[in-house]
């Protein structure tokens, strides 16, 4: 089982006598993969590091480990305006299919130790979380759950405060470049391995955010206006992914010195704030435009 990089995390971990954990970092740095190899180790027939051969470290899907995750569906099948964990993943109800959280916990494992892990745990829905929490207050013995979030600031502080936070930064870039020395992949990679696949599975659309972002930078140049920025963000799409790398070819295009620089980035920054507090896109895309236009 091999995870790239984090090794003062996989060292600590299996020595934690936590049962909660908040997993907190960037996107796509590899919360969910150390996960999977918690769960594995825990469980494994040698314990940790995982094995990778015995049954319990080969079973996918395992017994005994449970993703859950925001679903951008309403329950009529529309597209929701924000993804949400909701109630029914965690707590039983009537007619229901798949079984939830706590009805999974509820039963003992089938090898050691049952791993839970909450995906996007900033999703929680309130009632989802307040059943969560039960969960949490007591849970049985042989039970982990794992939280996974951007940040500790996002989740409720009730779930919060009843978990060990374990901090992912952004891998360097020697690590990343044992899986490729794509130049342009690494700079949109930003020490994400998942932004990193995704660049290398797809260079077309790696080349067309390349090139909308050289078409943002152009269009704040001296020949551009708030309109050309305008039109060239909105362009951009899947802004959560575009701003980062946007914010680092301005680094590449403007020099640090420049105060213009440290505008854009504050202006990005706050952008990348709104998304996260759920600010409608096109209103950020709007103010970010003016922003930028003006430096
Ligand atoms: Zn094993």
């Amino acid at each position: 089982m091999k995870v790239l990089g984090h090794r003062h995390i996989l060292e600590t971990l299996p020595r934690l006598k936590a049962q909660t954990f908040l997993f907190s970092g960037p996107e796509g740095v590899g919360r969910r993969t150390v996960a999977r190899w918690f769960a594995a180790g825990l469980n494994c027939a040698q314990g940790f590091p995982p094995c990778g051969a015995c049954p319990s470290c080969r079973l996918e899907p395992h017994p005994d480990y449970l993703e859950i995750g925001p679903q951008s569906e309403t329950k009529t099948g529309r597209k929701a305006r924000l993804p949400q964990i909701r109630l029914e993943q965690i707590a039983p109800r009537e007619g229901q299919e798949e079984p939830s959280l706590l009805e999974w916990m509820s039963t003992y494992p089938r090898f050691r130790v049952k791993v839970a892990v909450i995906d996007g745990a900033h999703w929680l829905g309130e009632a989802a979380a307040n059943a969560l929490l039960k969960l949490l207050e007591e849970p049985p013995g042989f039970a982990r759950i794992v939280l996974v979030a951007p940040s500790r600031e996002l989740v409720l502080p009730t779930l919060a405060s009843r978990s060990l936070e374990v901090g992912f930064a952004p891998l360097p870039e020697a690590e990343l470049r044992t899986l490729s020395t794509d130049p342009e992949a690494l700079a949109f990679a930003q020490g994400s391995v998942g932004r990193l696949r995704w660049a290398l599975e797809h260079p077309q659309d790696l080349a067309r955010l390349t090139s909308r972002v050289e078409g943002v930078l152009e269009a704040m140049g001296p020949r551009g206006g708030p309109a050309q920025t305008l039109e060239a963000l909105q362009l951009l799409g899947e802004l959560e992914e575009a701003l980062p790398y946007l914010a680092r070819r301005l680094g590449q295009a403007l020099s640090p010195e420049q105060p213009a620089y440290r505008q854009a980035l504050e202006a990005l920054a706050q952008a990348q704030d709104a998304l996260a507090a759920y600010v409608s896109e096109d209103l950020v895309v709007t103010w970010l435009a003016l922003r930028l236009a003006r430096l």
